[in-house]
């Protein structure tokens, strides 16, 4: 991903230009995980003593970082955007075990290309839904009480310029309010969320996040088999594509993401107009347009590049 043709990230930054947000009981789990790196907990404990974004519902994003942050030019290229929980030295992790659902689920090129990527997508919304009930039942188990809930929710509810406390001023009284008996207690209260989290079965996950996270858990699987079973579709269309270079070998083509380019041999390439229309003539058409056969896994190369797409979506 550093080099030609993608080049879209700095090798010492990779994808990890961004602020997790990490949930009470996984901050807890890192915390009290006897194998943690000293690094991982250092990078923690500077989170939490810096305040910013720190509530008990667990270590979140700033909105001085929510404010400069775009994906499109920063991500992977701004150095004053790198995770706080990136090691340097042997370009890592820190809290791998413990990284976010957007974090576990984010890849820059996919198995079965968009194919590939609608599935993580889908895995990602479902975990982050996991998350954000489950940070909230953490605190009703360890007995947070409408005070420090309604302190929390107008908190939350907060929008507008970064708070001075994210610029060096002091600490936000409408954060510090979240804490209530626990203020100043932080670590031990993510350690007591990660133990009323972390012996929970699936099937309690899945009736403490009710419907919203039933539902992304169905749509995850549908995904799922998408990836798993092979379908051709009735019609294929063309999509837009971007022809990053071409030899007498290959032509390289970006469509579904810049990040995973395909290739394909000039001569395909020259005949996709006759790959557009019913599949059940498609070979036939490629046949006559060409004078040779097109292998089939050429087909679906096209197809899970995003190059051809069908035509109902
Ligand atoms: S938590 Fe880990 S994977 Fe996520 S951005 Fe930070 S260093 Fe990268």
């Amino acid at each position: 991903m550093c080099e030609p043709p993608t080049q879209r990230y700095r090798p010492d930054i990779k994808c990890c230009s961004y602020l997790p947000d990490l949930p009470n009981f996984l901050v807890g789990a890192q915390l009290a995980d006897a194998r943690a790196e000293p690094v991982a907990l250092a990078s923690i404990r500077r989170r939490i003593a810096a305040g910013a974004g720190v509530t008990p519902l667990g270590l979140g994003r700033t909105r001085l970082f929510d404010s400069i942050y775009d994906p499109s030019e920063s991500f992977g290229r701004a150095p004053g955007l790198l995770c706080p929980h990136f090691v340097a030295h042997d370009m890592s992790c820190g809290v791998w075990r413990y990284r976010n659902g957007v974090c576990a689920t984010w890849f820059c090129r996919h198995d079965r290309g968009v194919v590939g990527l609608r599935l993580w997508e889908s895995v990602r919304s479902l975990l982050t839904l996991v998350e954000e009930s489950l940070a909230t039942y953490a605190l009703l188990e360890v007995g947070f009480e409408g005070p420090e809930l309604a302190a929390l929710a107008a908190w939350r509810a907060t929008r507008g310029p970064p708070a001075a406390e994210e610029l060096g001023g002091a600490p936000d009284p409408a954060r510090l309010a979240t804490w209530g008996a626990w203020s100043g207690k932080e670590e031990a209260l993510y350690r007591a969320c990660a133990a009323a989290v972390y012996p929970l079965p699936w099937a309690e996950v899945l009736r403490i996040g009710g419907a919203p996270v039933a539902a992304a858990h169905r749509v995850a699987c549908f995904r799922w088999r998408e990836l798993v079973y092979r379908e051709l579709p009735a019609v294929l269309l063309g999509a837009p594509v971007e022809v990053l270079s071409r030899s007498a070998e290959a032509v390289v083509l970006v469509a579904y993401s810049p990040s995973d380019p395909v290739e394909v041999a000039p001569r395909v390439y020259d005949a996709i107009h006759a790959l557009v229309g019913p599949t059940a003539s498609l070979f036939d058409r490629f046949e006559a347009a060409t004078g040779e056969s097109l292998p089939k896994d050429t087909l679906w190369r096209l197809i899970d590049a995003g190059v051809l797409v069908a035509e109902d979506g």
